[in-house]
């Protein structure tokens, strides 16, 4: 099992409309692909984990790269993990504040800022920790 971890940033602040079109799309193309993840959504960034099959994931990270929706694409992570960590999630979705950050251990660094800040991408565990944290 592979799985990646990147940020981006929005082409412009997405309304729900917008951010439930990609979420339709993803959950469909994830289903068929047997990808999982989790999609966050913060103020004008994204951070997105995907998990499944190394070829699935290539191709869906190509895909999503070449979306006008965003860009500034940064990968932070990617490796092999035994299990998934978000199973069951075509591709589970939270948008977040500050209270939410509170609650995170360790995620103080981003709580008020974007997640391209430099503080995320030089300790992409963070990010990892983050994402696991709102798969409850
Ligand atoms: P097409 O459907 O042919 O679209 C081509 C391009 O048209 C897209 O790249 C996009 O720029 C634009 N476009 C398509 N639909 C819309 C729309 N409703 N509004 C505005 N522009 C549009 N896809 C997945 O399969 N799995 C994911 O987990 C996933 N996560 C995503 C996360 C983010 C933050 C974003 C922005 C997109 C995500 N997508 C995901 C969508 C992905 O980028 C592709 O649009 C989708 O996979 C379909 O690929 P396609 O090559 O068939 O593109």
């Amino acid at each position: 099992m592979h799985y990646l971890v990147y940020v981006s940033t929005a082409s412009h602040l997405m309304n729900e409309a917008e951010l439930m079109a990609i979420l339709e799309t993803s959950r469909s193309r994830n289903t068929a692909d047997n990808i999982t993840g989790m999609l966050l959504y913060k103020d004008g960034s994204f951070m997105q984990v995907l998990e499944g099959r190394a070829e699935n994931i290539k191709n869906a990270y190509e895909r999503i790269g070449k979306d006008h929706r965003h860009d500034g694409l940064i990968l932070l992570r990617k490796g092999k993990t035994e299990k998934r960590n978000f199973p069951g999630w075509s591709m589970g979705f939270r948008t977040v504040n500050a209270e939410d950050m509170e609650n995170i251990p360790g995620f103080q660094s981003i709580k008020d800022g974007r997640f391209t800040d430099p503080a995320i991408v030089e300790n992409p565990h963070i990010a990892m920790t983050a994402l696991k944290a709102f798969n409850a």
